[in-house]
């Protein structure tokens, strides 16, 4: 697939952008346990998430496929910034006085600043041509509402999205984003939906969160027939849009690196964008060619992984989601307003939680100040300054190799850039955090 290993600049390897989603679970032994209906607790079938899921991304949710191909309209999409860059962070390693050689796969070249792009395309495809007029979703810090929100442009889809009312109030310019792509914005909990109303009739002052703003999102979508709901992250098929970044990666990083890498970082959020790195990662390690770890960073305010109990639990506040098995902090945890608003949900992936489960990810807690700390050097040394949830991945990568100093290759997946984060940079400056 490699297509030009420059070799007068070995840092920045050039390949083909990925023809096919990788789904790991496909080639696990053991299969991720099914989301289960919220009623009845069993299995969920095509017919239950017809209200809420196209019929292409239902198939993907249930898919035993280990390739399933990414349809011409989506991959010309993608091509506008696909294959996304993977670089040798040469002066960090050279600020941490590492012998481990740092790589970079960065996400932030993305129309919207993140990996979000790379399912929102697909979602907005998928829904178009089953003949929605509509998508309804949730954001946090808007990184998903603003990708969802392009992907509707492109595919003629009206998108209408509720950020969680911390974000809403300290984070503006994402909404902005989200509006000049032609979506519509609500702060959640909103008087709009019987979820949020009797949210606000709790708690007036809630700060929100995105369990509260899914449920608003899938009861909008559950009522009218020309609308469907849009998740960011999570489900098995959000996972599966994601391995176009792995896929790179191995690929890139083969390129310059023949033994692999050792070890791999992301953040974890809903687990999206680690898993979508890392399963092409984890492919290479079951068949055989290399043999890296794998490292979720989460952050210590919304820790699912490395505190939360691995059961069914419902994707959103109401419950009108299905149950998923995954690292759960209760569908009632409200995080701190951290500023890494898409680190602050209380679930993981099932597919995510399901590979920690069988000992193939870890999770390590990150603190808010060490988080910023890492987005701060990284900014300083490679000039991209980092989302605050990325530097969760970076803060990580910097504490393993000061702990063990090897010759080893570590790679870091950076989901997004922070530009539309400076307030929260400045706050961290000024000493508040
Ligand atoms: C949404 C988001 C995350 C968290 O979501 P995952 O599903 O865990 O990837 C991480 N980084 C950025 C930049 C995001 O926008």
């Amino acid at each position: 697939m490699t297509s030009n290993p420059d070799a007068s600049n070995p840092d920045l390897v050039t390949i083909d952008v990925p023809t096919h989603w990788y789904n790991l679970a496909a080639e696990l032994d053991e299969p991720i346990p099914p989301h289960l209906h919220p009623g009845t607790k069993e299995p969920v079938g095509p017919d239950d998430l017809a209200a809420l899921f196209p019929a292409g991304l239902i198939a993907q949710e249930v898919t035993d496929e280990v390739y399933v191909e990414i349809p011409e309209p989506v991959r010309e999409i993608y091509k506008q910034w696909r294959p996304s860059p993977l670089f040798r962070a040469r002066n960090l390693e050279k600020a941490l006085n590492t012998k481990a050689r740092i790589y970079v796969k960065y996400e932030g070249v993305s129309p919207v600043g993140s990996h979000k792009t790379n399912s929102a395309v697909a979602q907005a495809y998928y829904n178009a041509i089953d003949g929605v007029k509509k998508l309804t979703t949730e954001t946090g810090a808007g990184q998903w509402g603003s990708a969802l929100s392009y992907a509707g442009a492109q595919f003629d889809l009206d998108v209408e999205v509720w950020q969680v009312r911390a974000s809403y109030d300290s984070k503006p310019y994402r909404g902005y984003l989200i509006r000049t792509y032609g979506g519509t914005l609500h702060p959640s909990p909103s008087d709009l939906t019987e979820s949020g109303r009797a949210m606000l009739a709790k708690d007036p002052n809630t700060t929100g969160s995105l369990g509260m703003a899914v449920s608003e999102a899938v009861e909008v979508a559950a009522q009218n027939d020309d609308t469907r709901y849009a998740l960011g992250s999570v489900l098995n098929h959000v996972v599966l849009h994601q391995s176009v970044i792995g896929q790179e990666a191995v690929d890139q990083l083969y390129a310059v690196e023949p033994g692999g890498a050792d070890v791999v970082f992301g953040c974890a959020g809903g687990g999206s964008n680690l898993a979508g790195l890392s399963f092409p990662f984890l492919r290479e390690k079951i068949h055989g060619r290399s043999n890296p770890r794998v490292v979720a960073a989460e952050p210590s305010a919304c820790p699912s992984i490395t505190q939360g109990e691995y059961r069914y639990d419902h994707g959103d506040v109401a419950g009108l989601t299905p149950l998923l098995k995954m690292h759960t902090l209760g569908m009632d945890f409200v995080p701190d307003p951290i500023h890494a608003g898409g680190l602050r949900y209380h679930g993981m992936a099932p597919a995510l939680s399901h590979t920690v489960e069988l000992g193939l990810v870890d999770g390590v807690a990150i603190d808010q100040h060490d988080a910023f700390e890492a987005g701060i050097l990284f900014a300083r040394t490679q000039g991209i300054v980092p989302a605050p949830e990325s530097t969760h991945a970076i803060a990580a990568c910097i504490q393993h190799v000061k702990d063990s100093d090897d010759d080893q290759v570590v790679v870091i997946g950076l989901s997004g850039h922070g530009q539309l984060d400076l307030p929260a940079y400045a706050e961290f400056l000024d000493g508040k955090f």
